[in-house]
């Protein structure tokens, strides 16, 4: 679900027409569904959970923790897609109703950030992801949208990977994506294939176990592979699954764990309560 606002006008967002704009002039253009009504549609939709997204969660911050509550109570799944520009007070509030928290880094210094969010330090983010992660015991992964000579340096590809293999631990998925022209940066080129396999490398010889890459239908990297055995166990082709090798949250080949959560089968659809924690 999503609404409008952000509290980051990134000048490359790829939602920048409900993000960037004035909820002022568009609220009513909005179709209000109250917590309750939406939970009643996901459980008639069969869906898994609900996720908050499309626009910064934290915009809505009130009708997301009373949904996210809800939601919780009656088993289903919850996911705050976020910048995790988040006080603690506030993370502190919802963090007992989110199973998993797809957050941001978009850059790994103050001018990054500077120069993408317009935020003076982004130290602040990082104790946000920590927090989640090890105080609400979330299911944690990273997402970088990696902009051409914004925030594609090299050096900070490999802080940046670094500080999620120590920090997060090295089974944090790191979805490295490719920027697609937007908005103000309209005059920049897409990230080089190049480019993005090579933070993929960064990622893999810091020691993270799941580096993905993204907005590249039918590159391997979309893939999951077992971090011990190396065999494929998920195909993507964008949301699509083609292959599914795993046995509950273990490889088919070499029985070891693999990290997330994870039915019986791909098309098991029916809602139900699944542990939280790692495997
Ligand atoms: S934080 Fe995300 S939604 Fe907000 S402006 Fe930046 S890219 Fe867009």
């Amino acid at each position: 679900m999503g609404s409008l606002g952000c509290n980051f006008l990134c000048p490359g967002c790829q939602n920048w027409e409900i993000s960037h704009t004035k909820v002022e002039k568009e609220i009513r253009s909005l179709q209000f569904v109250t917590p309750e009504e939406s939970i009643r549609h996901a459980r008639d939709s069969h869906c898994k959970g609900i996720s908050w997204t499309y626009n910064e969660p934290t915009m809505w911050f009130e009708y997301t923790l009373d949904s996210a509550s809800m939601a919780r109570e009656t088993g289903l799944l919850t996911n705050y897609v976020t910048n995790a520009y988040i006080t603690v007070e506030a993370l502190d509030l919802i963090g007992p109703y989110l199973n998993a928290f797809r957050a941001d880094l978009k850059g790994f210094s103050d001018k990054t950030y500077q120069r993408i969010a317009n935020i003076n330090r982004f130290d602040g983010i990082l104790k946000i992801l920590e927090r989640a992660k090890h105080f609400w015991d979330m299911h944690v992964e990273i997402i970088t949208n990696l902009i051409p000579e914004i925030n594609d340096g090299k050096s900070e590809l490999k802080e940046m990977a670094r500080w999620i293999c120590d920090y997060l631990g090295p089974e944090t998925p790191w979805h490295v994506t490719r920027f697609i022209p937007h908005f103000r940066l309209s005059h920049l080129a897409s990230t080089p294939l190049a480019e993005l396999e090579q933070a993929r490398q960064i990622g893999l010889e810091a020691g993270l176990k799941y580096v993905y890459l993204g907005n590249v239908p039918g590159h391997p990297a979309e893939n999951t592979y077992c971090p011990t055995c190396g065999k494929l166990l998920i195909e993507r082709m964008n949301y699509q699954i083609i292959q599914y090798h795993l046995d509950g949250n273990l490889c088919t080949y070499c029985g070891k764990p693999i990290m997330g959560y994870f039915e019986p089968s791909p098309n098991d659809n029916q809602p139900h309560n699944i542990p939280r924690g790692e495997p």
